[in-house]
């Protein structure tokens, strides 16, 4: 049978087949519009070897599977299927844990900044979801909700990140006062390091951020929760002073590096590629400019190619001249400056690239991590930035 497809006025098609009697039929008449050619692909099996790379640093450990901000931008049901060998999945919203649930997680799930109010508390009871306890405020609270069931709750120190958690002094005496909760069930000691990515750092470093947990813990029982993914990235060599019961990371499990080295050296694969392609080609002369402001000047005659991206799709806006950019698999660079739904790149070394060619602004082949240190921001701000119009993909 032969098809061809007819573009009607209104924007929809018609699909026509000639029958065995050589009449023509119209099979259907509308076919949603197309998507833009912008596409995130989400690779499963990368999720799958990062966690395993990450239960492989720590062995022994069991370890969270941290899928907040939409799992990293890759999606919630995406990272719970992804991270479906992960002894349980951590997160800071809510709602979101609960949608867990309702997805059919039956492993623990923890919010990683606890309760925000009462009724977090009851929905945590009755769904059984664990969360962090970092101030008073959230231990008074717990006391005066009675619960049908006990919580398990993480106990969370400040050891010198000076973001969340009790102060070393504080921690027992929080400790006490969880215990004598009828509601509360295991309390698991946490802490958060500030600077794991730096093993030297000058102003506080991971060695002396444990050295004040193990000061203020001594003598608590409980299981011990301290890393991130520069800490578990650092447990092979720094072995017995990370050893701890349950790891959390979260950036090394989508493929990127949390600094220090970068995520190929680490062992990691990306789990994020955002592709897209060329609406439009220009061949532009010397002394011309390109996009908003002119903010780039041709030296020399020279092709540019448009691609259908821009910050409304999550690219950052502040990305420079020069970052990286795939152009039919050669590497090349932005020119001029990032706009809402385009932005425009180089083709002196891509002379076949036409309307059409595929484009890669980070993912396979382009590490996240390059295009962020280009844009001035981290591979974790790119990836939760994706925006809803996106269409994202299994591949
Ligand atoms: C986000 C988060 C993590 C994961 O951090 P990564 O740097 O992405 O590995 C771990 N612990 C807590 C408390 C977090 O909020």
């Amino acid at each position: 049978m032969l098809y061809t497809m007819e573009r009607k006025v209104s924007k929809e098609f018609g699909l026509h087949a000639a029958g065995a009697d050589g009449k023509m039929r119209i099979l259907f008449l509308t076919v949603s519009a197309m998507p833009r050619p912008i596409v995130a692909q989400i690779h499963l099996a990368a999720m799958q070897h990062n966690l395993a790379r990450a239960k492989a640093c720590a062995p022994g450990a069991q370890a969270w599977g941290v899928v907040k901000a939409n799992a990293y931008g890759h999606g919630l049901e995406r990272g719970m299927r992804g991270f479906a060998a992960a002894d349980g999945l951590a997160l800071i919203e809510p709602d979101n844990a609960v949608r867990l649930r309702e997805l059919g997680w039956t492993k623990p799930i923890l919010l990683l900044e606890g309760w925000f109010d009462g009724a977090d508390l009851l929905a945590m009871a009755e769904h059984g979801i664990q969360g962090a306890v970092h101030c008073i405020e959230q231990v008074e609270l717990l006391e005066r909700t009675p619960l049908a069931r006990p919580i398990d709750v993480h106990l969370k120190m400040n050891t010198g990140m000076n973001r969340l958690g009790f102060a070393p002094a504080a921690f027992a005496a929080a400790h006490a006062r969880l215990r004598a909760i009828a509601h509360v069930g295991s309390i698991t000691l946490m802490t958060h390091f500030a600077n794991a990515d730096e093993l030297h750092h000058p102003c506080i470093t991971l060695a002396e951020q444990v050295r004040r947990f193990n000061a203020a813990t001594a003598g608590l029982p409980g299981p011990r929760s301290l890393c991130n993914s520069a800490g578990v990235l650092h447990m092979p060599e720094l072995g017995a002073l990370l050893a701890t019961d349950w790891i959390r990371p979260g950036i090394m499990l989508y493929g990127g590096t949390p600094g220090g080295k970068s995520a190929e050296e680490f062992g990691l694969r990306p789990t994020m590629t955002l592709t897209s392609e060329l609406i439009g080609v220009q061949e532009i002369a010397a002394g011309d400019y390109v996009g908003y402001g002119s903010r780039f000047q041709a030296s020399q005659a020279m092709r540019i190619g448009v691609v259908a991206c821009g910050y409304a799709d999550g690219y950052p806006r502040h990305a420079p001249v020069d970052t990286p950019v795939l152009v039919d698999g050669v590497r090349t660079r932005i020119v001029g400056r990032v706009s809402m739904d385009m932005l425009t790149v180089d083709l002196t070394d891509v002379p076949q690239a036409r309307v059409g060619s595929q484009v890669v602004l980070w993912g396979e082949g382009l590490p996240i991590d390059e295009v962020a240190a280009a844009a001035g921001t981290i591979g974790y701000e790119l990836m939760c930035a994706l925006a809803p119009r996106v269409r994202v993909v299994e591949a």
